[in-house]
């Protein structure tokens, strides 16, 4: 007899939810949610289907939130296994979105039964924000749904992601923020000509070195007691007309900033303009936000979180900040503490993706306790 978040865990992952798809994951939600007696509320934007779901009208509020879609598995010969037939071997259930993160969702739902099978007459209300995006472009996901809940005043207290934080084992892990992730894209303007007269050309490789030099030798922060230092990778740069005697008339480059919260985007951009203004340089310089830095205080939640780990794995898990972004990034603003726990992350968007069977079943209990700390 398999555990209620194993199997719902397989009947998720054999549903082909490639983002932004959902593949009829959050119908199997919705019907397990609605036997608890939650209202579900499904919003279709564009092409994303997501999830809005609350049991109780009291607060505080305890949200869980999380994504159905998957990112594509890649290379089938390579998987030892169909991705989307979830497979047990060794101890691990192997399949597409196991780890990242359907298990957190079987975890969660099974979660919230088993509480509140036992206590009907709990604090406040339980909800869930589900998105199919989140993978994706994560326009009309997680940062919609937040909008519609703003608008009408709708409030939660805290966040529980169930996207894969932990390192080496469950839970030795807790994000508790997540760094802020600025793009520029670059274009220096210059003279094409021939390579034998540079004084009649104006080469716009010659001008961004310097600047690029001075880019990677800033020391843009030490980072804080919560943040690692904030990092500037280049990721691309592109010139040159494909013939050796011929210097180009532009340069385009993207580049990268992790930042901390020593930094919001309009300081680092700010910052960034200075520089490329100091030099003589003619340039266009378009950014892209993908979210600021947030950070949740010590608090209930925290302390919440980390007794239940504690409890489960005998020591407490690190709280960091490091990794890429998540959805947390649309939640927090709505000045929501947001934690991210869950599986293992090591083969998450890998060819031949798992997640620890006894780990699924844990972090089942894990949520659960939380769930009866604070409610
Ligand atoms: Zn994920």
């Amino acid at each position: 007899m398999k555990k209620p978040e194993i199997e719902l865990l397989c009947d998720l992952v054999q549903r082909q939810s490639v983002t932004p798809e959902d593949a009829g994951c959050q119908s199997v939600l919705i019907e397990r949610l609605e036997a608890c007696g939650f209202d579900c509320e499904t919003m279709v934007i564009g092409e994303v289907t997501n999830l809005w779901a609350r049991g109780g009208v009291k607060s505080p509020v305890l949200c869980f939130a999380g994504h159905t879609d998957v990112v594509p598995p890649g290379d089938l010969s390579k998987w030892h296994s169909d991705p989307f037939v979830p497979t047990f071997k060794d101890g691990q259930i192997y399949g597409r979105g196991t780890a990242d993160m359907k298990a957190g969702l079987a975890s969660m739902i099974v979660a919230i039964e088993q509480f509140l099978a036992e206590n009907e007459d709990h604090e406040g209300s339980l909800a869930l924000l589900i998105t199919s995006d989140e993978e994706g472009r994560a326009r009309e996901g997680t940062l919609k749904v937040m909008a519609s809940l703003t608008d009408r005043n709708e409030k939660i207290d805290w966040c529980v992601i169930g996207e894969p934080s932990s390192e080496k084992y469950l839970a030795d892990l807790v994000r508790v923020g997540r760094r802020g992730s600025l793009s520029g894209m670059l274009t220096v303007n210059g003279i094409q000509g021939h390579v034998a007269y540079p004084q009649l050309a104006d080469n716009p490789i010659r001008r961004f070195a310097p600047v690029l030099a001075e880019l990677h030798e800033t020391e843009w922060d030490r980072g804080n007691e919560y943040f690692p230092p904030t990092s500037f990778q280049v990721v691309d740069i592109q010139s040159g007309v494909g013939a050796p005697n011929v210097t180009p008339a532009e340069l385009s480059a993207r580049f990268n900033f992790r930042y901390s919260t020593e930094w919001n985007h309009e300081s680092l951009k700010k910052r960034v303009h200075e520089m490329f203004d100091a030099h003589d340089i003619e340039y266009d310089l378009k950014w892209h936000l993908s979210g600021e830095p947030f950070l949740t205080n010590p608090g209930e939640l925290i302390d919440a979180v980390v007794q239940s780990v504690t409890e489960h794995t005998g020591k407490a898990p690190e709280l960091s900040t490091g990794g890429g972004t998540s959805d947390g990034r649309f939640i927090s603003p709505a000045g929501v503490d947001v934690v991210e726990l869950g599986p293992v992350n090591a083969s998450i968007h890998k060819i031949n993706e798992h997640v620890k069977v006894t780990d699924v079943v844990q972090l089942t209990s894990m949520y659960r306790r939380i769930i009866e700390l604070l409610l």
